[in-house]
């Protein structure tokens, strides 16, 4: 089986932003995450080139274009490598590959009889690059997302029977494992319900964008041509690209990640696209909320974009992950605070994990030779039941794709392991030898679950795992079977355990 996750391919008119850092990190947990499981996993992103907006922004700054897409689309590669995102597949939708099987897609739905002439008129959003409604029909009318003015088109387009797919659409959405979370599932029943119409698949008087092949004035719509990006990313690095190929290496895409603004096109359009085409649509669409900072909207005009940049250099990757994958609830809206960053940052990873991994191995160290103790027995029933409930509750939310929950049962574990060393007192123990062998099982016991912490975290916090796993004397973590070694009573006894160094680093309030 293979697993299929995507990001959105990512609008190049700018940069990344902080909202598409972290629906990539999202699926890059849930990635790591299953192939941590034993499965085969196909994780893709990329960029969406084509479209208005792009040529427009180009243009502005002096460019064409294809040299304004590679300079960007090389920004966002560039990024994700820094972040260390372990994704498979990088999409350019400017790439011959992609064109072909936007060609051979085209050439299915058309044989379905679902092409049609018509004409396209109304109000357009160049930032959405889509069609607005406008009640008032006045010609100032705002797009609600960009407080832009909308722009009158009247064209001849190439249209979409979307209509015709009223009925199998309606029974997609009626399944609750297709959208999540349940408010935006029940925002496209709502919309679905209001009738589906027809929408266009192409434009005149637009030159950046892949030519339909029968009507060579026109060029395809930009989302009718980005969403195929998802299929021909899977067969890209192949020398014989194409749908079928793409089709019979894993699709459907289990899981499609993306910002709230965009779940019409991924729930309503790209499934009737692919039904039309006798394709299977996608599993799952999770559609995550939007960061505000501060508790504002970010924006340019406001001046408080937050650069992903900036964050990296200042904060490092691992503590950004973990306050926007445990802070925020995966499908609700976030804030980004910077107090509370450095709050989340400081207890959760440098006191409540890092202090009790270096505490315990100092202990060990100063109590047992530099080493991890010696024990009799490894039977603690009230340490281990903490433990395997947490295991068995943090599986269950990661295979339900709740990361913030997954996050906070390490931190909860954390915390009770924690308290179990404070209430035991091994340093009030060891003042009396008799005590020395009940002092070895706390010690044993402390570790073991820092252990089991270290192996849970992987997914979420790659880097910090494997400095937990290291200073535990685990050298070769790659080769080992992830789930195997979540197992209680696997830390070896009487290994060397190196000099404690801090796994993270503070942080101080600006
Ligand atoms: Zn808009």
């Amino acid at each position: 089986m293979t697993f299929i996750i995507t990001t959105p391919l990512y609008y190049v008119n700018d940069k990344p932003h902080l909202g598409s850092l972290y629906t990539t990190i999202i699926c890059d947990s849930i990635a790591r995450y299953k192939r941590l499981r034993g499965e085969k996993v196909i994780f893709i992103t990329g960029v969406d080139e084509h479209g208005l907006k792009i040529q427009r922004t180009a243009l502005k700054n002096g460019v064409s274009p294809k040299e304004h897409c590679d300079k960007i689309s090389g920004i966002f590669k560039n990024n994700w490598i820094e972040w260390d995102i372990s994704f498979n597949k990088f999409i350019r939708t400017t790439s011959q590959e992609h064109k072909k099987v936007v060609y051979e897609f085209y050439e299915k739905v058309k044989a379905s009889n679902d092409i049609y002439m018509g004409e396209q008129k109304g109000w357009y959003c160049v930032g959405c690059e889509e069609f607005k409604d406008n009640p008032d029909n006045s010609p100032s009318y705002k797009c609600p997302i960009h407080k832009k003015n909308l722009e009158w088109k009247n064209e001849t387009n190439l249209f979409f029977r979307l209509s015709k797919y009223q009925g199998a659409i309606e029974e997609l959405i009626q399944d609750p494992e297709f959208i999540e979370p349940k408010e935006r599932r029940n925002e496209i029943i709502n919309f679905v319900s209001k009738g589906l119409k027809d929408f266009s698949i192409s434009r005149t008087n637009l030159d950046w964008g892949i030519r339909v092949p029968d009507n060579s004035n026109h060029t395809f719509y930009v989302w009718f041509d980005a969403l195929l990006g998802y299929i021909s990313a899977i067969s890209s690095d192949d020398k014989n690209i194409s749908l079928d190929l793409s089709i019979k290496s894993g699709w459907p895409a289990n899981l499609h990640i993306i910002g709230k603004d965009i779940l019409r096109f991924h729930a309503i359009y790209w499934p009737a696209m692919l039904i039309s085409a006798g394709i299977k649509p996608p599993k799952k669409i999770l559609g995550h909320g939007f960061l505000t900072r501060e508790g504002q909207k970010m924006g340019k005009s406001l001046g408080n974009v937050l650069d992903p940049e900036i964050l990296l250099n200042k904060y490092g990757k691992e503590s950004v992950r973990w306050y926007l994958l445990k802070d925020i609830s995966l499908g609700s809206d976030g804030d980004f605070q910077d107090r509370r960053f450095v709050d989340i940052i400081n207890n959760d990873l440098a006191n409540t994990i890092g202090n009790l991994l270096n505490r315990t191995t100092s202990m060990s160290r100063k109590w047992f030779n530099n080493q991890t103790p010696s024990i009799s027995e490894k039977n603690d029933n009230e340490i281990i039941t903490l433990a395997n409930n947490s295991i068995k509750n943090y599986l269950n939310y990661l295979d339900n794709y709740k990361i913030d929950k997954a996050s906070n049962e390490i931190l909860n574990f954390a915390t009770n392991v924690n308290l179990y060393l404070n209430k035991k007192e091994p340093w009030v123990l060891i003042k009396d030898d008799n005590n020395i062998n009940e002092v070895k099982l706390i010690i044993y016991n402390v570790l073991e679950a820092t252990r089991i912490i270290g192996t849970l975290i992987k997914p979420i916090l790659p880097e910090f795992s494997n400095k937990i796993l290291k200073q535990l004397g685990e050298n070769d973590i790659s080769n080992k079977d992830w789930e195997e070694s979540l197992k209680w009573g696997l830390l070896p006894e009487s290994i060397k355990l190196q000099q404690p160094i801090p796994i993270i680093n503070k942080l101080d309030y600006e």
